[in-house]
């Protein structure tokens, strides 16, 4: 379905059994993180969870959607595997790599996949084995950030009034929204109009989207302890912190119906 709004991109509104088709999609990326979930303790590395995800999605007939992915900084290859696995004072788009993980990290493992012809994307940010109680409370804000902001959907008229939402919970919290990245419609693609910000943009003022049933966003509020400054390794991916203070990073798929939001990346409805 394709709709057109004067001046405006074009936000392609999913049916309900296009909404049921990507819930499927969903569902092995859910799959996904629930392993990875169980599999993030000390000694294991980022590559052990990589290889993992891979052997799920095969498992499933699903194609990863990150790796091959093209980079956005000019003459950097494009990404190179089925997950991105972000330590610490990284953001997000960390590749996987051999360095075990160690007791205290926090780690953001981001995925997506594409399944007869849909797509699924989230993220979840974990503690490996017993974490400083500041960066636990980092991970309980920035679930809740996401939490909230599906449930504003439920009532609120246009994506910048759930923005508002998450953006005034998260300085009352007295931590900072990461601005550089955003969310994203999603569907047949993985990134499709429109783009969706945890604050309340610039864009967003002028452009508003208005929220209503057939519209599937990837919400992924992005949250720091110190800064919301960013900048990008030399590998053209990785994002970190400029304070290198830790972050964390939580993201579901999300469809609005005329039942209210549903999640199309929980393991069970
Ligand atoms: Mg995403």
């Amino acid at each position: 379905m394709l709709r057109k709004v004067e001046n405006r991109p074009v936000i392609k509104l999913k049916s309900p059994r296009e909404i049921g088709l990507m819930r499927e999609a969903g569902r092995v990326v859910a799959l996904a993180l629930d392993r990875v979930r169980k599999l993030a303790v000390p000694g294991v590395t980022t590559a052990d969870l990589d290889a993992a995800v891979a052997e799920i999605f095969r498992e499933h007939g699903a194609i990863p959607l990150f790796r091959g992915y093209p980079c956005s900084v000019k003459g950097k290859p494009p990404f190179p595997a089925v997950i991105c696995a972000s330590v610490n004072e990284q953001v997000v788009h960390g590749i996987p790599n051999r360095r075990p993980l160690r007791q205290g990290d926090v780690i953001s493992i981001d995925t997506g996949c594409k399944l007869n012809g849909w797509c699924g994307d989230a993220a979840v940010t974990l503690a490996v084995g017993a974490i400083r109680p500041e960066h636990q409370k980092l991970l309980d804000v920035t679930a809740e950030t996401l939490a909230l902001a599906i449930r504003a959907t439920a009532r609120c008229r246009t994506w910048s009034e759930v923005a508002n939402l998450m953006e005034r919970y998260v300085k009352s919290q007295w931590m900072y929204v990461i601005e550089k990245f955003v969310g994203h419609g999603i569907g047949q693609d993985m990134h499709e109009e429109p783009q969706v910000p945890n604050f309340v943009s610039k864009a967003l003022r002028k452009n508003d989207i208005r929220l209503e049933p057939g519209l599937v966003l990837a919400v992924e509020p992005m949250v720091a302890l110190g800064t919301k400054d960013v900048r990008t390794l030399d590998d053209g991916w990785t994002v970190e912190t400029k304070d290198r203070a830790a972050s964390a990073h939580f993201e579901h798929t999300v469809a609005l119906t005329t039942e209210g939001p549903r999640i199309l990346t929980l393991l069970d409805d």
